[in-house]
Order: C-alpha cells, then sequence, then structure tokens
C-alpha cells in the first residue's frame, strides 16, 4: 500500500523551500555584509567614552559626591536600537521664558536642544544609533513628533524639556512616561522588550542624584502627545523648573546641560544594557 503525502504538507514544504530561498538570495544582497564580519576582527577597541565627558568644574551648586566616571559602552543588540532624543519646542515655540522680555530672557527651546545636542554626543560615543526630531532652532509641531519617531523605526523615546509653574515656589524634577499596549493589547515589555516605567524611573533617580534637585516623582499622561502618539517605550524629562529661584540657578549654570545630558545618558544605557 503507498503512501500518499497530505497535500498541506506538500504546500508547507514548498513553502519552506521559498522561504530558504529567498532568505539566502536576500542575505547574499546586503551590501558589505562580509566585509563588516571581516572588520570586526581589526577593530582594536570600544569607543573612548572617557573622551566625552565634560570638561568642566561642577560648581558647588550642584550635589558634589556624584561622580563622572566614564559611561560604559552599549552591548551588541543594544547598538541595533534607535533612539529617538525630542529636544523639547524650537521656533515660534520658545517653551518656558524666564525674564519674559527683559535683559537675560532665556527660551526653554534653546536649553532643550542643548541637552539633547550633548545627549546624542554621549550616547553616540556609547555606540548608540541616534535620531534627532530637531538639532537646530526650527519648529515642530509637537503632535506630529510621535508620527515622525515610529516612521524612522524609533525603539526608544526620548523628550527633554525644562520646566514651569504659575507658582515661583514649585520646583524640582519630574519624569512622564505611559505604558500604552497595542491594539492586540501586548505591553511595550513584550514588543519593545523593555517599558516606559523603567526608563523613567532609572532617569529620574539618576537625575536626581546628579542635580540634587527636589524628586516630583515620575508621573503619567495618557494623553501627552509625544507619549501617546509614539509607538515605541517613550518618555518625557521635565528637569528644573525655570520659574523657581533654586531651580534656575542651576539652569542658568554653564555645566548645566552636561550634567543634565550626562546623567540621562547614564540611565539609559543602564536599562538598555539590561533590557537588550
Ligand atoms: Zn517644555
Amino acid at each position: 500500500m503507498g503512501y500518499t503525502i497530505p497535500m498541506k504538507r506538500i504546500l508547507l514544504w514548498t513553502n519552506c523551500i521559498l522561504l530558504l530561498l529567498l532568505f539566502s538570495s536576500c542575505s547574499g544582497l546586503i551590501p558589505g555584509k562580509n566585509e563588516e564580519a571581516a572588520g570586526e576582527e581589526i577593530k582594536t577597541e570600544e569607543p573612548a567614552f572617557v573622551d566625552v565627558l565634560p570638561d568642566m568644574t561642577v560648581s558647588s551648586l550642584f550635589p558634589a559626591d556624584y561622580k563622572y566616571e566614564p559611561l560604559p559602552t552599549l552591548n551588541e543588540s543594544a547598538r541595533d536600537k534607535l533612539i529617538v532624543i525630542d529636544p523639547g519646542h524650537g521656533g515660534i515655540d520658545v517653551g518656558s521664558i524666564y525674564r519674559e522680555g527683559m535683559e537675560g530672557e532665556l527660551f526653554e527651546k534653546d536649553i532643550d536642544l542643548a541637552i539633547a545636542l550633548r545627549l546624542k554626543d554621549f550616547l553616540e560615543a556609547a555606540g548608540a544609533k541616534i535620531y534627532m526630531i530637531r538639532d537646530t532652532d526650527v519648529y515642530v509641531y509637537h503632535r506630529a513628533r510621535g508620527g515622525i519617531a515610529n516612521e524612522v523605526g524609533g525603539d526608544l523615546f526620548i523628550s527633554i524639556h525644562n520646566n514651569a509653574s504659575q507658582y515661583s515656589h514649585v520646583q524640582g524634577t519630574e519624569v512622564w512616561f505611559y505604558d500604552k499596549v497595542d491594539a492586540y493589547g501586548r505591553t511595550l515589555e513584550e514588543l519593545y522588550g523593555i517599558s516606559s516605567h523603567t526608563i523613567a524611573s532609572a532617569i529620574q533617580n539618576e537625575l536626581l542624584a546628579a542635580l540634587g534637585t527636589a524628586d516630583r516623582e515620575l508621573r503619567t499622561d495618557v494623553e501627552m502627545a509625544v507619549l501617546a502618539r509614539t509607538s515605541m517605550p517613550a518618555v518625557a524629562v521635565e528637569g528644573a523648573y525655570m520659574t523657581n529661584p533654586d531651580d534656575i540657578q542651576l539652569i542658568l549654570a554653564d555645566e548645566y546641560a552636561d550634567i543634565y545630558a550626562y546623567a540621562v545618558a547614564k540611565a539609559l544605557i543602564g536599562v538598555m544594557n539590561e533590557a537588550y
């Protein structure tokens, strides 16, 4: 009695063979793949992180016990991830304002950009891939930023801000996050290997230690556009209050952008090496 192979099984085999053929032809088409692999062997060392450490004297405004050690580099799988950095505001959207219309007027958009550019330096030196929502003083509609991050295939989104309040006594650091789920109810941890909360928490702790600011704790907001419209894990960092007399002294200090960026980079590298 002859054995007949069920039709379904034949189709399955055919599919497998087709996939194998497709895969082998595709990998053959990837340019430079072999050269890259060969290049690995002659690569001598990891990026020298110490080169991008802020060349600064930290004034007594900031905690003296915070250590500015060379940051670790990202592990191989973390280097494959795309970090989207979103410097708050820009162009006609100036953000919060210090001394509005007066001498020494300062716009939040400019500090946010300075911090974001330093953050880019630190993370790139660690081996990260970065996409900047803006890297000059241009206007980007805030509701469009999440969509841009999705389009470029971001794995992690970080928005850089400083805060303001109508009450001058309000001060401190807060990090916003939103742990959304996709249409099938899958969590960010399931989809991206890390939650927004994990990232937010690490950044909050590191910033408090580096800046010595008051702890305004983690906050969640389902409607904040950059958090809600991004599909990847996303956080919005509010370093300090431009409207508070103590916080503004920190913001005005030359080393503020370096310290802020260093602390955020350190936290990000830590959670990414753990997660990926
Ligand atoms: Zn802002």
